[in-house]
């Protein structure tokens, strides 16, 4: 009997072996490779592409550096590797003197302004130059998938109109880490140009506790750690590929003073709503319509829809917009 057949198998099962924990080694080393790291807040000034642009964060991803930077005029952001741009640091006490005369300053003060409740601080009307609204969708923790009906209504009432349909997504966290492949759907949305998603900080977590008094609720809980609920939520969206814009809800649209300035100083513009469609609150022109999309406000939902196809003949004549929110504030807050 000849064994060394037998050999030759066991050598030839040990290489596979060996072949597969190298190539996983190494997608994992890949994988690590993407990774964002150090994301930070940080505070900066420079020029880019011939724009004076504020830089808010930094962070390494494939050994490299690039920062977050937000046009102050436009209120656009946009990802600049460090390579690219000559950056001279600012605290958030300089940016706010140096450019009170922009629609990004000036809107985080009307913000800031705006904080006498508990419930809805901040902005909560935008200006559009034609009569029309913007249109945000709060995507809070949920084990339901996303209400794709919404999406696929409005791209068909607008498409002759608007391509890309401009949307505000107020995103969480916990929802990026159930709905893969809603955000993918999303994804392949945005590249076909068929929606635009202005991407709204809505916090990681967005705790609620049911039994609690609303002044020690969502972000309002003691012991919240605001540096990762903001952070991670950017973190999250920039590993999905999504770029977060500087605007920002607060869960359950609750907060206080105190909160309200820890938020801003993170260089976010907090974000309310004059019309709570599932609260029966009204739309105006320039309304900021807030709608749940994560399966959990099926009347908020079917009154939008409801109303596009009542206003469809206003839509068809161009009278009834939907307006991106950057677009929207840019009117009002420019000098
Ligand atoms: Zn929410």
């Amino acid at each position: 009997m000849c064994i060394f057949p037998n050999y030759r198998y066991l050598f030839l099962k040990v290489l596979a072996a060996i072949i597969v924990l190298i190539s996983a080694s190494f997608s994992l080393f890949a994988q690590n490779q993407n990774e964002i790291s150090n994301y930070k807040v940080y505070f900066a000034e420079g020029d880019f592409n011939n724009k004076n642009i504020l830089v808010i964060r930094k962070f390494e991803q494939s050994g490299k550096q690039f920062y977050v930077g937000v046009d102050p005029d436009n209120i656009e952001t946009q990802i600049i590797p460090s390579n690219q741009i000559l950056v001279v640091a600012l605290s958030w006490q300089q940016i706010l003197s140096n450019y009170y005369n922009t629609a990004y300053i000036r809107a985080i003060q009307t913000a800031k302004k705006q904080s006498l409740s508990l419930q809805n601080s901040g902005i909560v009307h935008g200006f559009p130059k034609e009569k029309g609204v913007t249109l945000t969708i709060d995507l809070c923790p949920s084990n339901k998938p996303l209400d794709r009906i919404i999406f696929t209504s409005l791209i068909s009432e607008f498409q002759k109109i608007e391509k890309p349909v401009p949307i505000a997504l107020s995103i969480t966290g916990r929802f990026m880490l159930t709905h893969a492949e809603d955000l993918s759907w999303l994804k392949d949305l945005i590249d076909s140009a068929e929606i635009s998603v202005t991407w709204i900080n809505h916090t990681y977590n967005h705790h609620f506790n049911p039994k609690t008094p609303l002044n020690q609720n969502f972000l309002l809980e003691p012991n919240t750690d605001l540096n990762f609920e903001i952070l991670e939520t950017e973190k999250a969206l920039l590993q999905h590929g999504f770029l977060a814009s500087v605007f920002f809800r607060f869960p359950g649209l609750i907060s206080d003073n105190i909160i309200m300035d820890k938020v801003v100083e993170f260089g976010l513009i907090p974000i309310g709503s004059d019309a709570w469609l599932a609260k029966g609150q009204a739309i105006h022109s320039g309304s900021i319509v807030l709608i749940h999309g994560n399966g959990n406000e099926p009347l908020g939902i079917k009154d939008f829809i409801r109303l596009l196809q009542t206003e469809k003949s206003s839509v068809m004549k161009k009278e009834w917009l939907l307006y991106d929110l950057r677009e929207s504030l840019e009117n009002e807050f420019h000098e």
